[in-house]
């Protein structure tokens, strides 16, 4: 329930004045769109979401534990909250004195919930990822009084079954498919903080797009899972079978889906992208690693042959295909020659872009208890050796999409050196910026071909061809 008219809504024996809830997230789209569900319960107990920490009167992190730098920053930004609560301050709009309330969820909660609430006297509940749904009840409770709670259950009985909320107002949204992973790499935290694998029906999820679609005017769906292409084979369903029902939505134009692991792409798929006039020519598809051992070490499922296999299939069936990927450097014990196979690697695979993180130890993995002989000196420049060498083979590809003609969904507008430009995505998920041929005109969410006219390793600037409006 919301309410425009600035009305206190009751909800059971409480009553809500118009509030306002500050939300940082930190980490992977699953968590952003778990901020998005969040948002739209909030709705129904009357809060709107303010940018400003000191206006909020509820103020909740969406944690991460993949990476250490998330985790350090959600610690940091925990702690300075509790002035909050020290120095609590009036409400201009209810004219009361404000009870912040503050929260935490997401993967650092799930596995620390009860353990943060205890250490820090600021935090009134955390909240796992298998609650996020809940989220009404849990402030509900924190206004009844009932602080220093965590609630991380997992649900494995019950089917997944969840509607899409969205409140951005843009053409574009995330639809979780599946939740969780049965993979256990090494390195990796996400099984213990998002549970197994656990896929929605398929016809739930046609009915719940074709109901963005038809009243929330969505045009684009990125569907969403820890392991993507795993999903339906708890119900004996896949994913190239969704791709191929979803198709068939009259106003979709474009569907999109991340993350993939190698192990469990298909020739089903494979075939969807040459077949789909909607599946974007996109493949986001971690490797990790170029060395044979060090896939082995993290219990990755694949070789290399293997994966350079399927970007072969993938590229003869859709020669449009462009492959991303994310890499480790510097996984425990990584020797010099495993470091050299990743770099060739790259050049054999061609990526459209790779996200490169230098490897840090994630607590309760089997990683973190290997031995380790590497330093973060050589880490950093293992991982400043893949990024340059990929920042050449990354502008060579966009010097060869110079002249060629795209499709765009327009999706912000910014200023470059003092020059007005607006940014799209290509179906292949690169980013391009264009010069509007009128100032005044809005272009958010306006389909429009353009024409590549420069490119570096991580933008390309096009001409306007045509505006073809909200609507293809
Ligand atoms: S596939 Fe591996 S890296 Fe990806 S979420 Fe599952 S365990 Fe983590």
């Amino acid at each position: 329930m919301s309410n425009e008219n600035n009305d206190t809504v009751t909800v059971g024996e409480i009553e809500f004045p118009p509030r306002k809830v500050w939300l940082k997230t930190y980490g992977c789209q699953m968590n952003y769109h778990d901020t998005e569900r969040i948002l739209s319960h909030l709705s129904g107990l009357n809060f709107t979401q303010t940018t400003e920490q000191s206006e909020a009167d509820l103020v909740i992190f969406n944690t991460c534990a993949v990476r250490d730098l998330a985790n350090q920053k959600f610690y940091s930004h925990l702690g300075e909250t509790k002035r909050l609560k020290t120095n609590p301050e009036i409400n201009p709009e209810t004219g009361l004195k404000k009870n912040v309330i503050v929260a935490a969820g997401g993967c650092i909660a799930q596995t620390e919930g009860k353990d943060l609430v205890k250490k820090y006297q600021q935090l009134d509940f955390a909240f796992g990822t298998d609650v996020i749904d809940n989220i009404g009840e849990m402030v509900y409770r924190a206004y009844a009084g009932d602080k220093k709670f965590s609630v991380t259950s997992w649900d494995r009985s019950e089917n997944y079954s969840i509607e899409t909320k969205i409140t951005h107002g843009s053409p574009m949204a995330y639809v979780n498919i599946i939740k969780g992973c049965d993979k256990f790499c090494s390195y990796c935290i996400v099984p213990f903080t998002r549970g197994r694998e656990k896929s929605r029906g398929l016809s739930e999820v046609v009915t719940d797009v074709k109901r963005l679609v038809e009243y929330s005017g969505i045009q684009e769906v990125m569907l969403l899972g820890q392991n993507v292409n795993s999903y339906g084979k708890d119900n004996g369903e896949s994913l190239a079978q969704l791709i191929h029902e979803l198709e068939s939505i009259d106003g979709l134009q474009r569907l999109r889906y991340t993350t993939s692991h190698p192990y469990d792409v298909s020739d089903e798929l494979i075939e969807a992208h040459a077949t789909s006039k909607k599946l974007a020519n996109h493949l986001h598809l971690p490797v990790q690693s170029g060395s044979n051992s060090v896939l082995q070490r993290m219990l990755r499922e694949y070789t290399i042959e293997h994966y350079l296999g399927l970007l072969a299939k993938m590229r003869k069936a859709n020669p449009e295909m462009v492959v991303t990927t994310d890499i480790i450097a510097g996984f425990p014990n990584e020797t010099e020659e495993e470091h050299q196979d990743t770099l060739k690697l790259l050049d054999a695979a061609q990526f459209d872009f790779i996200y490169a993180y230098t490897y840090s130890s994630r607590k309760g993995t089997k990683a973190a208890r290997m031995s380790d002989i590497l330093t973060d000196d050589i880490r950093g420049r293992r991982l400043r050796e893949i990024q340059d060498k990929q920042m050449k083979i990354q502008e060579n590809i966009r010097q060869g999409m110079i002249g060629k003609t795209f499709r765009i969904l327009v999706e912000e507008k910014g200023t470059n050196k003092g020059v007005i430009k607006w940014t799209g995505r290509t179906s292949c998920n690169r980013i391009v910026h264009f010069e509007p041929d009128n100032l005044d005109k809005d272009y958010k969410w306006h389909w429009v071909d353009v024409e590549i006219t420069s490119a570096t390793a991580l933008s390309t600037q096009a001409s306007l061809i045509r505006d073809l409006g909200k609507k293809l």
